[in-house]
């Protein structure tokens, strides 16, 4: 008789589950580790925290491999042979550290600026910009200059907030969807929860976008675009609207500037600023009583368009007359826009009219008692729902602030700002519009040994805000917040290398760089910054740039390019704050922020970088670092800091369960047991807001007083939506010769222009200055939902679904070039080219091809082997892009936003040649391996992962 086989149906899967939350990619989810034996079992989302709801994606779950792989530093490193050879040397923490410090203090004594800390997709830049300033040195910046600073600029100077993970559509409510571009990024988990309960309920999801991957396959309309186009189409939108008379003039008159009067004195040194009174209040044409009265009165009935005089005798006009004469130019007529943007004129009217329809037709009302800004008792919530999200698919371009910028118009015009079925922010926003905070770094604030009077980066209120010396030249090393680039709210990380290297304006010592892949898929002109980080100046021999140290968790290729390495842990090693200071998880009717806790040990001698930087900080006995005795403040560590650092009285980096006895939110006294109550809650806090202050928070009484008292706003003053910029009209001011604070000669025209105090709509700077028949595609990046945003994508679980990426071509160009699927072809923009396998389709705008950006790698690094498809088959875009617009001028300027910087990836233009048939079919240019670094693990030839697992079976 033979024995049955015995199956265990329900193995012990785990001795020990601990909640965190995830690091692969920057959403912040909820998950609970399953841990087995000491070791990671398997990672569950949580279904209890407010960002995922226990939905998890393919990303969070290969967050095991990337615990497992070969490819993670091991220890500290520092360089043995010519930068770019990858050779090393294992050294101790503490000879890292002196090294360290041995560079930087010479540099703080003398002058701070010759540091430039840059780092990458951190979520620890509430400490590592306070790092910065406590140094003393103006040139910090963070990943947001490459990716979408111009969705936080453009939201912040007109509605007080912006779509990025700060804001969400409701998605309980709204009725219609309308999505910019790519924008799967910082709310991925979040918007995949929201689109499934719009599609449950029937609403309708209209995905606007070059490409129809991600989730515009789920849309109901997908609207192929051209990219660099989307600000038209929104243009024609608005058009369509005013044509139409269907506004919301009650909720402009309420809560936007759009009544305001406007002088109109051309050439006076106020023409375009807001006329006030002699307090500086604004002023508006009270039509009942036909005088002019404060723009701010509660009981004002003002005019929206019209002419009007002020006392001096001057004209005067709304600021919505001026809106609207810049839309209904016929410039922007169905007709006139659908051969730019690629979509048929009665495609631009029929979605209007959507627009219109569900807004004004399908209008919400909640029953719900508040309190306006005026102390005015409301009966009833009214929602428009209608709602909008972009990201980085229109942030990526050249105008891609002012395109962001009519969105937020066009919310306004419908009403739909923090209503009932409209776009909601997410606490601590909104905040005042324009924003208050400027950054530090002017020439008398840079002082030896001294820290900056506040943060590296802020936000100008006007020309004298901007950080430039008496010429109007840039103080800082990538020229934000110079006339290059004067809203760089986060920095240019894409020009530090270049400026460095020229030594304009002014040379470096040390380039101190987290997770940033800047020798990679972080760089454009990937070569030529490879040739900048390794030239050494001809006179001295030394390296142009003299140190570079570089932290991440992994063998990148950046790690080649650096002189110490301070290897990091991974997220499931170490506590991290995700807080309200700069990346909270709030939804929109709740505030919060979350912790990650180490579940594992670091089975390497690497550590946190946060705790890295305050050790750094207390051996260079940097202000609020050290006690008065100069012993570490921190003794603990970033845990410690997380827990007893104070930004201000009461404010600290967790909101949650402050105060002496823990019963505190918000503002209160740091809690010794505060990361104890926080693991005890799964590693989040969130506080519900009553339902009287989840909408029109610019303006409810009850939540500008809630928010005064967390310490998000410093007065409970309404705060006023912009549809005209008075202080971008400042800037075009000093453009126009007023003024102390001036952009240099080559520099006032484009002031003049961009600082438009409307939105604006200008073709894309690349194609401007191209020849647009020698390159007449657009090229764009997506990344896979599998590797979407995600740091280190090089695990064995993501390489099983994308090992490769191709060049995608709609079917019809492609057969026009005769390229078949999967030929070999070259890809060739003004800059370079690159060769990559074609693959065709459907769902892509006719003039646009694009790939999966970052799926491309060296060999060698991410401990790839010779052959691997990544380094072989698979490309990188970025060899195509350049870091400077086309010319062969001196003075080129950064491929950028002119007013934020915004490095513009996705203005890229390009034509295809087929490859020959004696050409190999391997991607070039392919830059030789990378040698293993010292003590590096061998990759296993087969993986088995879960082998072990298996219990023996037993008798029965
Ligand atoms: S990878 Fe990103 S979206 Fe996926 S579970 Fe982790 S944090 Fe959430």
């Amino acid at each position: 008789m033979t024995s049955e086989p015995i199956i265990e149906t329900s193995p012990k899967v785990a001795d020990k589950v601990k909640f965190t939350t995830c690091y692969m990619c920057a959403c912040r989810c909820g998950i609970k580790v399953h841990m087995r034996d000491g070791a990671i079992r398997y990672i569950e989302g949580n279904r209890d925290h407010p960002v995922n709801r226990g939905v998890l994606c393919a990303k969070g779950s290969a967050g095991i491999m990337k615990q497992l792989s070969p490819a993670k530093l091991r220890a500290p490193l520092v360089r043995v042979g010519a930068r770019g050879a990858g050779e090393f040397r294992e050294i101790g923490w503490d000879e890292a550290l002196d090294m360290a410090t041995a560079w930087l203090r010479p540099i703080r004594d003398s002058d701070p600026r010759k540091l430039a800390f840059f780092t990458g997709r951190d979520q620890a830049q509430a400490l590592t910009s306070w790092w910065a300033g406590q140094f003393g040195t103006p040139n910090y910046a963070t990943h947001g200059g490459f990716c979408s600073v111009n969705m936080a600029v453009g939201g912040l100077y007109s509605i007080g907030g912006s779509f990025w993970e700060f804001g969400e559509a409701d998605w309980e409510r709204t009725r219609c969807f309308v999505m910019f571009g790519v924008a799967e990024d910082h709310d991925s988990n979040p918007i995949k929860i929201g689109l499934g309960k719009l599609k449950s309920r029937g609403a309708r999801f209209i995905s606007v976008n070059p490409v129809r991957t991600g989730y515009s396959a789920i849309a109901d309309e997908w609207i192929g675009i051209r990219p660099g186009t989307d600000g038209l189409f929104v243009f024609s939108l608005i058009r369509e609207l005013l044509l139409a008379d269907r506004i919301d003039f009650a909720y402009l008159v309420r809560y936007t500037n759009a009544h305001w009067l406007v002088i109109d004195s051309p050439g006076a040194p106020d023409h375009g600023l807001f006329a006030r009174d002699e307090s500086g209040r604004p002023l508006a044409w009270d039509a009942t009583r036909k005088v002019l009265g404060g723009a701010l009165d509660a009981d004002i009935t003002p005019a929206l368009v019209g002419a009007y005089r002020l006392a001096d005798g001057r004209a005067a006009i709304p600021a919505f007359e001026l809106m609207a004469h810049r839309f209904l130019d016929p410039a922007y007529a169905p007709e006139a826009v659908a051969p730019r943007t690629g979509i048929a004129a009665a495609t631009i009217r029929r979605i209007a009219a959507e627009l219109a329809a569900v807004a004004f037709d399908q209008e919400i009302v909640i029953e719900q008692r508040w309190t306006d800004w005026a102390g005015r008792e409301q009966t009833q919530m009214i929602g428009r729902p209608v709602s909008f999200h972009a990201m980085r698919g229109i942030a990526a371009h050249s105008n891609g602030l002012h395109t962001c910028r009519a969105i937020h118009v066009l919310q306004m015009l419908l009403g739909s700002i923090d209503c009932p079925g409209g776009f909601r922010y997410k606490p601590p926003f909104p905040r005042p519009v324009p924003p208050v905070r400027p950054p530090a770094g002017k020439s008398d604030e840079v002082v030896p040994g001294q820290p900056l009077p506040g943060s590296p980066l802020g936000f100008p209120r006007g020309p004298e805000d901007l950080l430039v010396d008496a010429d109007g030249l840039a103080l800082r090393i990538d020229k934000a917040y110079s006339w290059a680039a004067p809203l760089a709210a986060h920095g240019l990380m894409h020009t530090v290398i270049r400026n460095a290297w020229q030594g304009d304006p002014y040379p470096i010592d040390t380039l101190l760089l987290f997770m940033s892949n800047m020798s990679w898929n972080s760089a454009m002109n990937v070569q030529g910054t490879i040739d900048m980080l390794t030239d050494k100046d001809a006179a001295s021999g030394e390296y142009r740039i003299p140190h570079i140290i570089y932290s991440d968790a992994f063998h990148s290729e950046m790690v080649a390019y650096a002189d110490l390495i301070l290897p990091d842990t991974t997220y499931l090693e170490r506590y991290d704050c995700i807080s309200l200071l700069d990346r909270p998880i709030s939804r929109a009717d709740a505030v919060g922020d979350s912790i990650r806790q180490p579940v594992i040990e670091p089975d390497r001698d690497v550590r946190p970088f946060q705790d890295v930087l305050l050790d750094l900080g207390a051996r260079l006995g940097l202000p609020g670092m050290v006690d008065e005795e100069g012993a570490p403040q921190y003794p603990g560590g970033f845990p410690d800091y997380m827990v007893r650092h104070e930004r201000a009285p009461g404010i600290g980096m967790l909101a949650g369960w402050r105060g002496a006895d823990g019963t505190v939110s918000g503002c209160g006294e740091p809690n010794p047991d505060q990361l104890a109550r926080y693991v005890e809650h799964q590693c989040f806090f969130q506080e519900e807001l009553p339902a009287d202050i989840q909408f029109f928070r610019y303006a409810n009484r009850g939540y500008l007083d809630y928010a005064k008292r967390m310490g998000f706003i410093a007065d409970n003053q309404q705060i006023v939506l912009e549809i005209y910029s008075e202080m971008f009209q400042k800037f075009r001011l000093a453009a126009e010769g007023h003024g102390l604070v001036q952009p240099p000669d080559e520099l006032r025209e484009r002031i003049v222009t961009c600082f438009d105090p409307l939105p604006l709509w200008y073709p894309p700077l690349e194609e401007q200055a191209i020849d647009q028949e020698a390159f007449p595609l657009h090229a764009v990046t997506q990344r896979p939902m599998a590797m979407y945003h995600s740091w280190d994508s090089q695990n064995a679980w993501q390489r099983q679904i994308h090992a490769r990426n191709a060049l995608y071509i709609h079917h019809q160009t492609a057969a026009r070039l005769g390229v078949g699927d999967g030929d070999w072809i070259w890809v060739i923009s003004h800059h370079g080219r690159v060769r990559a396998s074609a693959r065709l389709m459907d769902g892509v705008n006719p003039d646009t091809v694009w790939t999966w950006n970052a799926v491309g790698k060296r060999a060698g690094a991410w401990g790839l082997a010779e052959d691997a498809p990544e380094a072989r088959k698979g490309f990188l875009l970025n060899h195509l892009i350049s870091d400077l617009l086309p010319g062969d001028d001196t003075r080129r300027l950064s491929n950028s936003d002119p007013l934020t910087g915004q490095a513009a990836w996705y203005d890229l233009r390009v034509r295809i040649e087929k490859c020959t048939a004696d050409e190999i079919a391997e991607t070039a240019p392919r830059l030789a391996p990378l040698p293993p670094l010292p003590g590096a693990r061998a990759r296993p030839a087969v993986l088995r992962y879960g082998a072990d697992f298996r219990s023996a079976p037993k008798s029965p």
